[in-house]
């Protein structure tokens, strides 16, 4: 048996671990997180205050506090079993970076004691110089800081019973320039919870704290056994199979969606849940996606830049917890061809005080700023769809947009045949030409309830409006969702500002619910274009989008194109989010990202088929020869069928060559990407076929309908 077969073997004989129950998880929950009760615990009153306030508002952290706040924080986390702490990071590589220092300190006297200074705690200094910079900074000038985001309380984490105190952290170079994720976020609620503010103030609603960005991200996932996976190097270096010809069977019956879970993966997600509990994430949702083996996991949405944080968080667990059953998690967008790939579904809101400004409510007034905030995203993502679209660019994600169970690459937005319907009457204005033969008239009438129950939504939208928030659905399963949701803040910023200098600047006596309907109005004559009710996926779509002007950027050289241009640099300019140098060195560290990913796929494509496509298709037609022997000395014919078939095998063989080659020397020669891209194309075709024409004992890489079902 070949260690394909043995794996199976295997597997088939392994127990579900038994999973002690949930015990009491609602005390369990943040136990592990020092978070606001264990710091009133551990810090002095005035102490405590100050933090808080500093939490609450983002100032700067007072420094003659720093002392006292970071030895609460040590002496918590050894309670727990720490030794170590580390600044906690979110690099431009897309993952989080993390480099450990224990609390030990050396005294004059030979001592050893444990120690952690308010400088520890405010400040790292981890060597940057390995990081991406796009040319921000030249290695010889290496250095970069972490400073804390107290936004963002330290946590636990826990490995194999190893205890490291975490501290999230922005990442900067010493001149200033960006050189992370979390920077840019924060910038970007900043200027949108101002610009907010500023526009809620215009409605007389005047509010002590600022407006809330909300996150909620829904994760899906893969799950295979760990025993293929080890026999997989194209999942263990790419994400993804380069190879494999999908199952007879795999999501066509629609059997898996929603379908019960399977006892040890449950195991699994209740061995997750508990963990991200632990970490004071909200995990709320678990159950099994569209395609066989995959899976998703939904927590509560938190304010975004923590909630983005524990989505990094919950991307680890997975693949920690992954790793503890037996299994491997694949975060790729598209692991494998012809069934489902993974995407994470941003959904997000604004909130200021107690009113979420994409709730419609049931008073007028309510409705009012609820319009008002609709049409401000209508115009935002119109105007910078490029930008959104950039924002979740990638290798991977490449697979997924556009194939025909993901949003096209085509960004337009779904509102819903109700408000979309209400969006219509505004435009009207008092023209009585609406569906219900009424005009809404802002400010005095009272918009219907509108449905937001499952059955009505439209699962082909990449922005999708979900009764109280939008759901961007474009997000790629293995990224950040920092990207998204600082481009979203912006443009949405932009539109807030807009509307609310307009407003101010109307004249004391104008009727401000006239003038802000004809407002309205026209900026929905304006950006209608990108509102789509209709299938995503079909090709009338693509049609009619390009008549519209809208951008189709289908891959990620294209895509992350819109950072080079003026209007978009002048945009993060604008708001202080990015400055030019910033968007220029992303759009080179993607695009170098880009290639490299494509460089090592096409590299790797050549090696499986050389030492593992080649040699088995090789072998079997051995085999066939041996029979073709036998068959002659039965008396058997050269034109047998046997004979036939051996030729066909044999004529595969050379054409895998022959393509391997090309491939090669297209590598060699540094060739065009999309080239390197077909031809990897073409040697998966042939070698996806001859899958199902080979000896299964001689197959040596572990094939779909394995991977995908035994478990
Ligand atoms: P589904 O989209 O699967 O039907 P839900 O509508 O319940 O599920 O919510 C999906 C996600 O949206 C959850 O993570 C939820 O917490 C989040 N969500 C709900 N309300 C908001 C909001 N106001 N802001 C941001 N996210 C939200
Ligand atoms: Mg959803």
């Amino acid at each position: 048996m070949n260690a394909r077969r043995i794996a199976m073997a295997e597997i088939a004989d392994t127990n579900t671990p038994e999973i002690e129950e949930g015990g009491n998880f609602i005390e369990e929950f943040g136990c592990d997180v020092f978070g606001i009760n264990t710091m009133s615990e551990y810090l002095p009153k005035p102490v405590f205050k100050k933090l808080r306030e500093t939490m609450e508002t983002g100032k700067a952290l007072d420094s003659s506090i720093s002392d006292d706040v970071a030895h609460a924080m040590k002496t918590w986390a050894m309670e727990r079993g720490a030794t170590h702490y580390t600044h906690w990071f979110m690099p431009l590589t897309g993952a989080t970076a993390e480099k450990h220092d224990s609390f030990l300190e050396t005294c004059a006297n030979g001592n050893v004691i444990a120690r952690f200074s308010g400088k520890n705690l405010i400040m790292g200094e981890p060597d940057a110089s390995s990081f991406p910079s796009g040319g921000l900074r030249s290695t010889a000038e290496a250095r970069g800081y972490t400073a804390w985001d107290p936004s963002s309380p330290a946590f636990i984490k826990r490995a194999n019973g190893v205890a490291t105190l975490y501290i999230p952290t922005a990442f900067c170079s010493y001149t200033g320039e960006v050189l992370d994720k979390k920077t840019p976020l924060l910038r970007s609620m900043q200027v949108l919870s101002a610009q907010a503010k500023r526009l809620l103030k215009c409605f007389d609603k005047d509010f002590e704290g600022g407006a809330k960005v909300t996150l909620g991200a829904e994760q899906e996932y893969f799950l295979i056994d760990r025993r293929f996976y080890v026999q997989r190097p194209d999942l263990m270096q790419t994400g993804r199979t380069l190879f494999g010809a999908p199952p007879q069977r795999h999501q066509q019956l629609e059997d898996h969606y929603f379908g019960a879970i399977k006892p040890r993966i449950l195991a699994f997600m209740a061995d997750l849940d508990r963990e991200l509990w632990r970490l004071g994430i909200p995990a709320k949702t678990r159950h099994n996606e569209v395609a066989p083996a995959q899976f998703e996991v939904a927590p509560i949405f938190e304010e975004v830049n923590l909630a983005v944080d524990h989505n990094m968080l919950i991307m680890d667990a997975l693949k920690r917890i992954a790793e503890k059953h037996n299994f491997a998690c694949l975060l790729h967008e598209k692991p494998f061809a012809g069934v489902n790939g993974s995407g994470k579904h941003n959904n997000w809101s604004i909130s200021v005080g107690d009113i979420n400004l994409l709730n419609p409510g049931n008073d007028p007034h309510q409705n009012a700023i609820f319009l008002t905030s609709l049409c401000a995203v209508i115009q935002a993502v119109d105007k910078h769809a490029d930008l959104l679209r950039s924002a979740i660019a990638g290798a991977g994600n490449d697979h997924r947009l556009g194939a025909n169970e993901a949003p096209p690459a085509i960004i337009s937005m779904y509102l819903g045949e109700q408000l979309a319907d209400i969006v219509e009457q505004i435009e009207k204005g008092q023209a009585k030409t609406s569906k219900h033969g009424k005009t809404i008239k802002i400010g005095a009438d009272i918009l219907p309830e509108l449905p937001c129950d499952a059955t009505d939504r439209n699962r082909t939208s990449p922005f999708a409006f979900t009764g109280n928030k939008f759901e961007f659905r474009a997000a790629g399963s293995s990224q950040s969702c920092a990207s998204p949701n600082i481009v979203l803040n912006t443009a949405v910023a932009e539109a807030f500002d807009e509307i609310a200098t307009a407003l101010e600047n109307l004249p004391k006596n104008a009727d401000f619910h006239a003038e802000l309907q004809k407002m309205l109005s026209s900026i929905i004559k304006k950006h209608k274009k990108i509102i789509f009710n209709g299938n995503n996926y079909g090709d009338e779509w693509k049609k009619e989008a390009a008549k519209r002007g809208l951008p189709n950027l289908r891959t990620t050289p294209e895509a992350i194109k819109p950072l080079t241009e003026a209007k978009n640099i002048a945009l993060f300019e604008k708001y202080g989010v990015f400055n030019r140098a910033e968007m220029l060195s992303r759009h080179e560290i993607f695009l170098e990202e880009y290639e490299r990913k494509i460089g090592i796929e096409a590299g790797l494509s050549l090696k499986l088929a050389r030492t593992h496509i080649i040699p088995a298709v090789a072998a079997y037609l051995k085999e066939l020869g041996g029979a073709l022997e036998t068959e002659k000395m039965l008396g058997g014919t050269k034109k047998s069928k046997a004979a036939a078939y051996a030729a066909k095998i044999s004529a595969r063989l050379n054409s895998l060559i022959e393509i391997s080659d090309n491939l090669e020397t297209q590598i060699k020669k540094a060739e065009k990407l999309p080239k390197i891209i077909e031809t990897m194309a073409e040697l998966r075709k042939v070698a996806d076929e001859v899958e199902g024409e080979v000896s299964n004992e001689l197959w040596t890489l572990p094939k779909y309908c394995e991977m995908l079902f035994v478990y």
